[in-house]
């Protein structure tokens, strides 16, 4: 199993094992059998490491009919690599759908809309960011952070994996173990229900 850190932020399905009863406290969304906590629904991990609890976040508005992202969708996915001049995303929401399986999106440090060094001040592996689709290709959605109300919506601390709260001044903090971190925030990040 990945470590606590690894796991944060991760997209699960129901029956997912999320975690063990001597590492974790079962939080909403999970349940325990023998021993295992597992995921009840679909959703994303949020493990408190304080407090040793591990939740799901259930989207609110899970439809089930399928649905591709075209240019122009706006989608939201969990960012899984991130590197020198792009990121790459999982994308399992396209406006208000969320779809059965995923779509991979590749975002380019020159479409994120600001002057950036490097994409580890944009996104880190476990956000969860909204962005516009540019353009697919073989089922690669090109994408965009180039709006206000794009970026991240929700972004994990690098160093303990508690949520960053955003600050006036755009940083974000962790409020667990005082690491200050750097993203392209949505407009409404830390606000949006899944
Ligand atoms: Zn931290």
């Amino acid at each position: 199993m990945l470590s606590a850190l690894d796991r944060q932020g991760m997209f699960v399905v129901p029956g997912d094992k999320v975690g063990v009863i001597e590492e974790f406290l079962s939080g909403p969304g999970t349940y325990v059998e023998d021993g295992e906590i597992r995921a009840a629904n679909v959703g994303f991990l949020l493990l408190n490491l304080s407090a040793r609890k591990v939740s799901v976040f259930r989207p609110t508005r899970l439809k089930g009919a399928a649905c591709v992202p075209r240019p122009g969708s706006v989608v939201i996915g969990e960012v899984s690599e991130t590197h020198q001049t792009y990121l790459l995303m999982r994308i399992w929401i396209v406006g208000p759908k969320h779809l059965s399986g995923f779509f991979t999106g590749l975002l380019h440090i020159s479409n994120v809309g600001l002057r950036v060094r490097n994409m580890f001040n944009v996104a880190r592996p476990g956000d969860i960011v909204r962005a516009r689709v540019v353009s697919v290709k073989n089922r690669i959605c090109h994408l965009s952070l180039a709006d206000r109300r794009l970026g991240a919506i929700y972004a994990f601390c690098s160093n303990c994996g508690e949520l960053l709260k955003a600050r006036k001044d755009k940083k974000l903090i962790c409020e667990a173990c005082g690491s200050l971190e750097l993203r392209k925030l949505a407009s409404d990040y830390g606000e949006t229900a899944l």
